[in-house]
């Protein structure tokens, strides 16, 4: 059985976007580019700078941006996918389309723990996590990558168990918490068995999200050493403040602030991450779909939400949801530089905002609004359905 895509024609397909009224790479360190002009051959980022400067002849396709801003799709660092477009959760079909319309591009699961009946013996547990990265490694639904495939970790694994997961391509770790482990000692080491094949870990943080799952607080989250602390706000309940401050000072590992957690601990964690000059660190997720629903706008609103009343720049919340998480997470996407996934957010400010442009009006609290989403080369979606609609949006002018 082969993983590979289906065979592509030979000819290169070429993508332009032309215009770009703001360019904003998801780079921390250089959050707007001077540039109005990407080029994209066969869904890779081949080059961005000044139109005058780039060969942009023999497009298949040249959209004209007219102005707005162009953006890294956006990375939702922690969702709970089931099988196809469905979740079990909330009985709820196409909810990663939804998402889509909310700008997202990439989904990183969290574990496929909703899934009925889930499997928590080792073979069962090995089998369902090889099944869900299969499956949405060929299934994307309206273009969306969602990495799953993610393990709970349960009492009895073994080293090979790891090697194996990681041999059949297994990338990350459910939430260390949400299975049978929920000691430091014994996490500490199976995370590491882990990391020694190249599969990435997450730990839940605070208390139970639902009946059944438990209270994780900041020893077992530094005794365990995940690479993401994920939820670091709660998901939905958080630990008291001063232990997410030492997360922050004590640990070096990825800060997750989700959606669906404490908003107030969200900001705690933002303001000490800057504090501490550890942007970098912070990434965001929506933790849906969850008790409190699918959120298709939730990554902006967090953009929004950490802009307005963490007051940080616009431009720099983007980030945390593009190039901090690509990086924290090993993803090829996130980043709008060469040899980067050609996928993108076309954004503008939404209609009749205060704010007198986009970035302003993120940094008063308004949602952005999405005029277009380009996953791997390709259009996927023209005018959000989902967001406040956008003053202006792109326009393809030749496909
Ligand atoms: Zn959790």
């Amino acid at each position: 059985m082969s993983l590979d895509a289906p065979a592509k024609s030979s000819a290169p397909n070429k993508l332009v976007i032309r215009n770009i009224g703001l360019l904003l790479s998801g780079d921390l360190d250089h959050p707007i580019l001077d540039a109005d002009t990407v080029v994209a051959i066969d869904g890779v980022i081949h080059a961005v700078g000044k139109e005058k400067d780039i060969d942009t002849t023999g497009a298949n396709t040249t959209i004209d941006a007219k102005g707005t801003a162009l953006a890294p799709g956006l990375i939702d660092s922690h969702v709970h996918p089931v099988c196809g477009d469905w979740t079990p959760r909330q009985n709820q079909l196409g909810w990663i389309d939804s998402c889509l319309h909310g700008g997202v591009t990439t989904m990183v699961s969290a574990g496929e723990v909703h899934t009925p009946g889930r499997p928590k013996d080792i073979v069962g547990l090995k089998a369902m996590a090889i099944f869900a990265q299969r499956a949405f490694h060929a299934f994307r639904p309206g273009g969306v990558k969602v990495y799953a495939g993610a393990p709970v970790l349960e009492q009895g694994m073994v080293e090979d168990d790891f090697k194996e997961l990681a041999a059949a391509g297994v990338k990350f770790l459910g939430e260390v918490g949400l299975g049978s482990v929920k000691d430091g000692v014994t996490g500490r080491r199976m995370v590491a068995w882990a990391r020694k094949y190249g599969i990435q870990s997450t730990i839940h943080t605070g208390g139970p999200s639902i009946p059944g799952s438990s209270l994780i607080d900041k020893d077992m989250v530094l005794e365990t050493d995940a690479d993401v602390i994920g939820h670091v706000n709660g998901g939905h309940t958080a630990l008291p403040d001063d232990q997410i401050v030492a997360l922050c000072e004590r640990s070096p590992r990825a800060l997750e602030i989700v959606h669906n957690g404490n908003e107030r601990a969200g900001l705690l964690a933002l303001r000490t991450a800057k504090e501490l000059k550890q942007l970098h660190r912070v990434i965001l997720g929506t933790d849906s779909p969850a008790g409190s629903g699918v959120q298709p706008l939730g990554i902006l609103r967090m953009i929004s939400m950490l802009s307005s009343l963490g007051e940080i720049p616009a431009e720099l919340a983007i980030c945390l949801a593009t190039g901090n998480t690509a990086k924290m997470r090993s993803l090829n996407c996130g980043l709008i530089a060469a040899g980067r996934e050609a996928s993108f957010v076309f954004l503008d400010t939404a209609q009749q905002s205060a704010g007198k442009n986009l970035l302003d009006s993120i940094q008063k609290g308004d949602l952005a609004g999405v005029g277009m989403v380009v996953t791997d080369g390709a259009i996927s979606i023209q005018r959000s359905r989902n967001t406040p609609p956008a003053t202006r949006v792109p326009e393809v002018v030749r496909a």
